[in-house]
């Protein structure tokens, strides 16, 4: 395995004649960025992996304690990587990826990307699709790999590829939980024991959600009388165009995001039609 920073180092490692799989990522590796990686292996030649904690997609530009806060491990990381059999891993620093400061020219997602997540981070997605673009132009993937675990990104590079005639294909992974059923997250590092046992209550009522045992109106009652935690949103989408969906005859994502103290979670699971 190879550790790359530079973009052209990068472009003279990648060999042009092999299959590429790209799996971008900000660190803090944990088992869900894993089965990204082991899927990715499986399918290609070659596997690049990306740790970049992009500081556009993160509030203020970067200028704000969830992005100076948020966890940073080479070294875990790179064990990791290593044990995925990843070939290259860049981890460039802003000032690489970034060399004339914030970019004059970037992606924007449009309505995409400001409902839902987009809603509570306004240029989010535009901060997400900007730089993914600028990892495709760098690596030249023929696959790219992103997680179910966040549904609205995977939805929005999809449109990112379609619209802008990217030619990479985008393979979305399920989400991996832990044993309580809380998804994998490198921000769940920053849950006290307590807090990672009331963050509990969002996939709990995710899944009642999906039995039918319980209804939207439920479902938000709950999360927003839960101990601990403030309800941000929960909506039921269409998973393609995350418009919001009332006819639950058809695939649907129930897509929420909550509070648990200063930590933001995201968590989301397809309701199929159960007749
Ligand atoms: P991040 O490092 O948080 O930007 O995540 C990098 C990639 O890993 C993204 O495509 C995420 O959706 C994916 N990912 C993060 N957590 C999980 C999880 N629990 N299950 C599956 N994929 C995940």
């Amino acid at each position: 395995m190879r550790l790359i920073t530079t973009k052209k180092e990068l472009f003279d490692a990648i060999p042009r004649d092999l299959s590429i799989g790209l799996v971008p990522t900000m660190g803090a590796l944990h088992s869900g960025h894993a089965s990204l990686m082991k899927l990715a292996r499986q399918e290609n030649e070659l596997l690049v992996a990306s740790i970049f904690v992009n500081p556009l997609q993160f509030e203020a530009l970067g200028d704000c304690d969830d992005y100076r806060n948020y966890p940073r491990d080479l070294d875990a990381d790179l064990k990791l990587l290593e044990e995925c059999g990843v070939d290259i891993v860049f981890a460039p620093s802003v000032s690489e990826m970034y060399p004339t400061g914030i970019p004059l020219v970037w992606v924007r997602t449009g309505v995409m990307g400001e409902k839902l997540e987009g809603a509570s981070r306004p240029g989010h997605f535009d901060g997400v699709a900007t730089v993914v673009s600028k990892l495709f132009n760098l690596v030249r993937p023929d696959r790219a790999y992103f997680g179910q675990k966040d549904a609205q990104q995977v939805a929005v590079i999809r449109r990112l590829v379609a619209d802008l005639d990217i030619p990479v294909e985008i393979r979305a992974v399920p989400i991996i939980r832990g044993t309580d059923g809380l998804a994998e997250s490198s921000r769940n590092q920053r849950l006290s024991p307590e807090e990672r046992k009331n963050a509990l209550v969002l996939s709990h009522v995710l899944n009642k959600l999906k039995a039918r045992t319980i209804d939207i109106a439920d479902a938000r009652a709950e999360l927003a009388q839960a101990a601990g935690v403030k309800l941000d949103h929960l909506e039921v989408v269409d998973p393609t165009t995350l418009e919001p969906l009332n006819d639950l005859s058809q695939p649907a994502l129930a897509v929420a995001a909550i509070y648990v103290g200063p930590v933001r979670l995201i968590d989301n699971i397809e309701i199929t039609n159960q007749q």
